[in-house]
């Protein structure tokens, strides 16, 4: 038995392949990929850049995933069934290094991840431990469930501020993790959440997803300040514009994936005057069954924020950059 799957072959070249079927391992189950995110780690990744951990072609990337489980390893304990409708949680941790023992598992030594460090998604079926397996409700559509994972990442991001309902909110950035901050944010019902962002064209969307106010930074002369900053886009302007923008005694959330190599300039004075909070957010530890939440619930609607569907074949072109199209959030369609 052989199974198609894109390969990353080496640093920016990607074939269709088909990979003779390895037998399941005990302790893993098989699903049937029904729908697969394209993601900026995915374009690190292509371009011979770290995700949240190394890879080495040849790989198959993806760890966005939503499908249907078809085999059970042997071994398995949980009470998943042949045909539950499931998402899954890429990352996978040792449970054994002093992180994972001290409660901070997405800091893991000896991470492995689906799609980054094993094979992923842009395959026909996937193999993945039990343990990151989660079923999804009948509601919730598959193109919806292959969002588990970003959303679980703003989840993991929004669980290390503390949030209070009279705060205010910046988001800066309009793209898809952008908005997935906006409109979790909103429906939390803060005193007021604004975005920060270039394209007009984003602005209703925006605002229909509960901004109280977008901004151009670039064309308007903004002062106002904002207890909670979030960063969504990872370079040093924005990430400065960022710590630019928190009041005194705000928190600001470094959340975009920036280019190892950046630095940016800060005021030392300012963290000390204005009492600072500035954190990272890396990845999902434990934030997979609030995301399935969130997104059963509509909290985010994350299927609206969804702009392209394409199939596994478009990928490469889409990864090298030769679509046209601007692309805020594209999905794979693997049915
Ligand atoms: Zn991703
Ligand atoms: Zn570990």
């Amino acid at each position: 038995m052989h199974l198609k799957a894109l390969v990353l072959t080496e640093k920016e070249h990607m074939e269709i392949r088909q990979i003779p079927e390895k037998p399941l391992r005990d302790h893993e189950i098989r699903v049937r990929i029904k729908y697969v995110g394209i993601c900026g780690t995915d374009k690190h990744l292509y371009s011979g850049q770290p995700g949240s951990a190394e890879a080495n072609p040849p790989i198959v990337l993806g760890h966005e995933m939503s499908g249907v489980i078809t085999e059970l390893g042997q071994a398995v304990k949980s009470d998943f069934k042949v045909g539950d409708r499931v998402t899954i949680d890429p990352n996978i941790y040792c449970g054994r290094c002093a992180y994972c023992q001290n409660n901070q598992p997405q800091l893991c030594e000896n991470m492995e991840a689906v799609g980054v460090t094993r094979d992923g998604g842009m395959s026909e079926y996937v193999d993945v431990p039990e343990t990151n397996i989660y079923k999804i409700p009948d509601s919730l559509s598959f193109k919806a469930a292959a969002m588990a994972e970003p959303v679980s990442c703003v989840v993991h991001g929004l669980d290390l501020l503390e949030i209070r309902p009279h705060h205010t909110a910046l988001v800066v950035g309009d793209g898809f993790i952008g908005q997935i901050f906006t409109e979790i944010l909103a429906n939390r019902g803060l005193k007021k959440v604004a975005v920060s962002g270039r394209n007009p064209k984003k602005v209703n969307l925006l605002k229909k997803i509960g901004a109280d106010e977008v901004f151009n930074p670039q064309k308007v002369n903004h002062d106002e300040k904002y207890d909670l900053v979030i960063e969504c886009v990872g370079v040093k302007m924005t990430q400065e514009l960022a710590i630019s923008f928190a009041r005194r005694g705000g928190q600001v959330l470094m959340f975009g994936v920036s280019n190892p190599a950046e630095t940016i300039q800060v005021s030392a004075y300012d963290i000390f005057f204005k009492e600072l909070t500035i954190k990272g957010a890396f990845i999902n530890p434990y934030a997979m069954p609030d995301a399935i939440q969130i997104l059963a619930n509509r909290t985010c609607d994350v299927e609206r924020l969804i702009t392209h569907e394409f199939k596994l074949t478009d990928v490469p072109d889409i990864l090298a950059g030769h679509i046209n199209e601007k692309i805020t959030k594209a999905v794979i369609n693997m049915e």
